[in-house]
């Protein structure tokens, strides 16, 4: 790209950073304006407080703020997103904010002196305003993660946490054996894999802790053509040993290599669908129970509500179907998160 051109892009994407900023500033702001509004509401008209023209007014107030509590959240939302996008938290502190607004009727009543209209109204309000936001957490979450997955199953770890073989290519006459040792791997290089000990003695370099891209004893051998024997076993002896690194040294050496994250990815590669299929043979297997806790968990819900609204709700059974959307939803959202665990299991733990 030419320098007016990369410029330019910077330019523009200062500019998309300055509008996201000032979207989620303005969307915080709102948010927190008419939810202190919407709460003091609750708490100004309680019970058979005022005149029913302080009554209506309230509830049309509640109204009112209902409408920039949903332009707030909505900023707040799409600015965080493009703000924090790749952030490991950004979907579940969304999510976060989501659940206290949505169950707002579930511990604000307990405060309150009583309920009516105008308390109601603004508790829906709250309600409303928590399941937009949780819409879109919910799809940032999604969105994220199908990302990561595909990044992760393409490229691994990013270039720059290397230290060793970054700016190794891969070879031509490759190999890519899924789960292989490391001469089975598209880094292993031709000629230093003729000569060298650990793809004579048919081991794995990050098992012996040393290799082509850490010890320079390999490489010298190779360029040096230092004969090796074929035998297995022979070739064993001439894996060269560094008594100056401790295991821990050499495992973090291992951790920050092309060659084990090559590995890694093929781990990745293999348990992602497996965690996937695992999770959906779950869902079958235990769907009546899942399905039974879900909905005692929404007739509690509803019976707390209930409870602390003297009977304004209703006791009411939710419908099957609400109750399997429920289940689904916190069947993907738990997805989500094993996902998230996995990868960094894989790519930060490297376990
Ligand atoms: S240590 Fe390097 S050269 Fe030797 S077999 Fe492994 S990847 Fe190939
Ligand atoms: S750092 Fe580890 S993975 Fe990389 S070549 Fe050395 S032993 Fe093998």
């Amino acid at each position: 790209m030419s320098r007016l051109g990369s410029d330019l892009s910077e330019t523009f994407q200062d500019f998309l950073t300055g509008c996201a900023k000032t979207v989620m500033l303005l969307g915080a702001l709102a948010t927190f304006i008419s939810v202190g509004l919407l709460v003091f509401t609750c708490f100004r008209v309680t019970g058979d407080a005022g005149s029913a023209s302080q009554m209506a007014d309230a509830v049309r107030n509640a109204e009112i703020f209902q409408k920039v509590l949903i332009a707030g959240v909505i900023g707040l939302a799409t600015g965080s997103a493009y703000m924090f996008w790749g952030s490991e938290f950004l979907g579940a502190a969304q999510l976060v904010v989501a659940a206290g607004l949505y169950f707002a009727p579930l511990y604000l009543p307990g405060m309150l002196s009583g309920t009516n209209q105008a308390s109601q109204s603004a508790l829906g309000s709250l309600q409303v305003g928590g399941t937009i936001l949780g819409i879109i957490g919910f799809c940032v979450l999604m969105i994220d993660i199908f990302f990561r997955v595909t990044q992760r199953v393409k490229t691994g770890v990013k270039l720059d946490q290397l230290k060793y073989g970054k700016g190794i290519k891969e070879e031509g006459d490759k190999q890519n054996i899924l789960l292989g040792k490391c001469w089975q791997l598209p880094f292993c290089r031709k000629f230093v894999r003729e000569k060298c000990p650990i793809y004579l003695s048919k081991r794995t370099c990050w098992k012996e802790l040393v290799g082509c891209m850490c010890e320079e004893s390999v490489i010298r051998g190779a360029m040096e053509n230092k004969p090796i024997p074929k035998d297995a076993l022979l070739a064993a002896n001439f894996i060269p040993h560094n008594h100056k690194l401790t295991m821990a040294q050499k495992k973090e050496r291992c951790y920050s290599c092309i060659i084990y994250n090559e590995h890694q990815r093929h781990k990745y590669k293999v348990s992602m669908p497996m965690t996937v299929i695992g999770f959906f043979a779950f869902y079958g297997l235990f769907h009546g129970m899942l399905i039974d806790a879900v909905g005692a968990l929404l007739t509690k819900i509803n019976h707390i509500v209930n409870g602390a609204t003297m009977g304004a709700t209703g006791n009411y059974t939710p419908p099957v179907m609400f109750v399997e959307v429920m289940l689904a939803f916190f069947m993907l959202i738990g997805l989500t998160y094993v996902m998230k665990m996995l990868e960094f299991a894989i790519f930060k733990a490297k376990i």
